[in-house]
């Protein structure tokens, strides 16, 4: 029944570490991520290790998808020195502006176009945008079951899968049948270091850049207009803080600072 055809989302984000740094254009209030350095999203390494092992044990092809601007190509690449066979980046200025949906649209479109596949790997979440909602999507519009927050996963050579997803109070043991798209967490896996030899390589990867003319998406579930959510505002969290010192006897401290708590309604 195998080898396997396995698809990696993987999401260009800013560096968490950096965050602090991001700043909001005062006019737009456009996120400007360009003055921080961007990282193949976290869980999307686990992601990936998790395709790895399983091509790696069963052979098949591991292929990355990212929908992104051309400076995406980064994670792609950085991918295929990890082990990936091929990469494609979803790149049109008509993808641009794009909520959740019309993000998933142009996935689920770049992914048929190399299906029949038998796992979507995802990460749980983005770090920058960090709604959980791009992986099921994709799974939605594909027609295809999808577990998220995942742990452990053991595919079987049956095409089955036994998954174990992470809740509150501990786990659920979940039986698939393939395809599936599954959306990890951290805990997953350890993902490799890049070799010297994954360096090496890269040259003679596959890489393909596929603009709206490639995939067979409806223009109206993309971009803004596809997107039937609008971000109504955006703000800069501020931490003001203010130091006092009271003096004085030990119950018109406590009195004047519940007073003064209040008057702020705090309390
Ligand atoms: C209301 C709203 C409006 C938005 N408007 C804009 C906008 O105007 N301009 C703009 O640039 N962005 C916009 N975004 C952000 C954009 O929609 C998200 O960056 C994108 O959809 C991914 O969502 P997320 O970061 O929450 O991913 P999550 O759903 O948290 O990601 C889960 C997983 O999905 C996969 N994934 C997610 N995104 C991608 C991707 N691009 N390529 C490959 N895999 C991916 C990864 O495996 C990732 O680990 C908007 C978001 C919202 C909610």
């Amino acid at each position: 029944m195998l080898p396997l055809n396995i698809v990696v989302c993987v999401k260009q984000v800013a560096n968490p570490d950096y965050f602090s740094q991001i700043t909001l254009d005062p006019e737009t209030g456009a996120i400007q991520r360009e003055k921080v350095p961007s990282i193949l999203n976290p869980m999307d390494e686990n992601a990936l290790e998790e395709a790895l092992k399983l091509r790696d044990k069963y052979s098949g092809k591991v292929t990355v998808i990212s929908m992104g601007p051309p400076q995406a190509r980064e994670v792609l690449e950085w991918s295929l020195t990890l082990g990936a066979d091929e990469a494609i980046l979803l790149c049109d200025r008509a993808f641009a502006a794009g909520d959740t949906l019309a993000t998933a649209h142009v996935l689920a479109a770049g992914i048929r176009e190399i299906c029949p596949c038998d796992i979507i790997f995802c990460g749980n979440e983005a770090a920058d945008g960090a709604t959980q909602q791009v992986g099921p999507q994709i799974a939605e519009l594909l027609g295809f079951p999808h577990i998220t927050n995942v742990n452990e996963l053991v595919v079987r050579e049956d095409k089955t899968a036994v998954v174990k997803r992470i809740i509150e109070y501990g786990y659920l043991k979940i039986e698939v049948q393939l395809p599936v798209l599954i959306a990890v967490s951290r805990e997953i896996n350890q993902p490799r270091a890049a070799t010297a030899e994954g360096i090496l390589t890269l040259g003679d990867k596959v890489f393909k850049t596929w603009t709206l003319n490639e995939i067979k998406v409806n223009p109206k579930d993309i971009g803004l207009e596809g997107s039937p959510t609008r971000v109504s505002g955006v703000f800069e969290q501020k931490n003001e803080r203010r130091r006092e010192v009271l003096q004085g006897a030990l119950e018109d401290m406590v009195n004047t600072a519940i007073e003064e708590l209040r008057q702020e309604e705090l309390v």
